[in-house]
């Protein structure tokens, strides 16, 4: 298998450190608002990789942490008159339940940086020691010239960096290549504040995702993922924390995921085209065709997020959904044959080898969908011998731990039957009878058969 890794900007073959074992670190929300379509473009696309590595064979241990104390959190919690854990969690509850709607399986950890502060304070002190870190005005900073590697991540002409002047806030721009800041002195009397051998204060943002992935998952990490933006300088001033107080690589590979943009336009509050999840929700669209949306296109180009494509998901998972039900319905009474068995392994093969290829899910969707043509045409109305039946379905459920939008083998509830049944006596009513006999198949599809009497339509599901 292999992965784009941005350190060395190349494709490289992916073999974890440790035996079978992966290790992955994410970085997680910042837990000051709800979380947007572009911050779970990036978790979905992590949770694809993690949910291949696993289909793949191999045993994930997967940390994501919280950020529960930064500049924004902060100043968002001081707006509104709350202490900062108050504030916090209902972010926090509501970004577990958002993932959950979207089917992102649980990580194995979710630490929370407030509750880390120990374990910072640490790596503080070791690079101090090192000579790595010096106090100013109550705070302390990451000394860059201490360090001749600075910048290799995001490829950073050493001649702008700017060392001896330091840097207080969280988030700065590229060309802004300055010491920054490990502990920042308390300056506010209401700011949180935590005690520490160089005084009051608490930890920047940088140094929360050394120390949570480090404590977590050891000195070397397989994976470290995140969106692109926190390349620089997030991503360069955790290496530079880590490698200058272990002296050991970090993470093998930094793997970043594109921006997300909406109808061709960078997602912006006053553009109006700015989209948490649960605002998508609210406008009656499926989670699973959000989720389908945003891990479909390849992690590395921009994702153009629009309303159509949202709608060709819905599509293409009821094309899928709608397979597996009639496999599962209606099966010829044939005996096995080689030939669907033989099908079934050259498509995994090439949904394989797609994926092989860092994650390339357009192929592996291809795949999915060419496996679906072929059976069609092969046995028409999806009908396969009777001996393949099993293994036909098998084959569909294992993609669908990896993709992971599919609704196999659910029952459809009574209201949702009786919504497509008026559907189907309207389409009657106006002479629609192609699209009324489409409800009446894809209800057949599920085992579900439409009996017409005089005065209603009755259903029946057969078992
Ligand atoms: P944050 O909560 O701002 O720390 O972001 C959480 C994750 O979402 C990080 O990995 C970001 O890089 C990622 N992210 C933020 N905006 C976007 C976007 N528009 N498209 C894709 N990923 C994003
Ligand atoms: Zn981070």
């Amino acid at each position: 298998m292999k992965l784009y890794n941005t350190l060395s900007r190349k494709l490289e073959k992916f073999v974890p450190l440790n035996g079978n074992l992966v290790t992955i670190y994410t970085c997680g929300p910042t837990v000051y608002d709800y979380a947007h379509i572009g911050n779970f473009r990036t978790f979905c696309f992590e949770d694809l990789m993690r949910r291949y590595l696993k289909f793949r064979g191999f045993k994930v241990k997967q940390v994501m942490n919280l950020t529960d104390v930064d500049d924004k959190t902060i100043r968002k919690a001081t707006e509104q008159g709350l202490g900062l854990d108050d504030y916090t969690e209902r972010y926090i509850d509501a970004f577990m339940e958002d993932c959950r709607t979207l089917n992102l399986e649980p990580v194995e950890v979710y630490p929370r940086a407030t509750r880390t502060i120990e374990d910072m304070i640490a790596l503080v002190s070791t690079l101090l020691e090192k000579g790595h870190a010096y106090e100013k005005d109550g705070s302390v900073y990451f000394n860059i010239s201490s360090l001749p590697t600075y910048g290799r991540l995001s490829g950073l002409d050493r001649r702008e960096i700017r060392s001896g002047v330091s840097v207080d806030s969280d988030e700065y721009e590229k060309d802004d290549v300055r010491d920054f800041v490990l502990w920042k002195g308390k300056k506010e009397e209401n700011e949180p504040a935590w005690e520490s051998p160089f005084g009051e204060g608490r930890p920047g943002w940088h140094l929360e995702c050394s120390v949570m992935s480090m404590k977590n998952l050891g000195e070397t990490l397989d994976i470290h993922a995140g969106g692109e933006d926190l390349i620089f300088p997030h991503h360069e001033n955790e290496i530079a924390q880590s490698e200058a107080a272990t002296g050991k690589p970090f993470v093998r590979f930094w793997v970043h995921c594109k921006y997300l943009i909406v109808e061709g336009k960078k997602m912006s509050k006053s553009l109006g085209n700015f989209f948490t999840l649960r605002q998508l929700l609210e406008k009656g669209y499926d989670p699973m065709a959000i989720r389908y949306t945003l891990i479909a296109a390849h992690y590395r180009k921009q994702l153009n997020f629009t309303f159509d494509s949202l709608d060709n998901a819905g599509k293409a998972i009821s094309r899928v959904e709608s397979f597996y039900n009639a496999v599962n319905q209606t099966a010829n009474r044939e005996a096995s044959s080689e030939d669907v068995t033989k099908l079934i392994q050259r498509y995994r093969e090439q949904f394989t080898a797609a994926m092989d290829d860092d994650l390339n899910i357009s192929g592996g969707l291809g795949a999915l969908f060419e496996f679906i043509r072929e059976i069609n045409t092969n046995y028409p109305d999806s009908q396969v011998p009777q001996g393949n039946k099993k293994e036909v379905l098998a084959f569909l459920d294992e993609l669908n731990t990896v993709i992971a939008c599919f609704n196999f083998g659910e029952e459809l509830a009574d209201e949702e039957i009786m919504k497509l049944i008026d559907e189907r006596n309207q389409a009657r009513k106006d002479r629609d009878f192609s699209r009324a006999d489409e409800i009446r198949d894809q209800l057949k599809g599920m085992g579900i058969v439409l009996e017409d009497t005089r005065d209603a339509t009755r259903f029946k599901r057969l078992k």
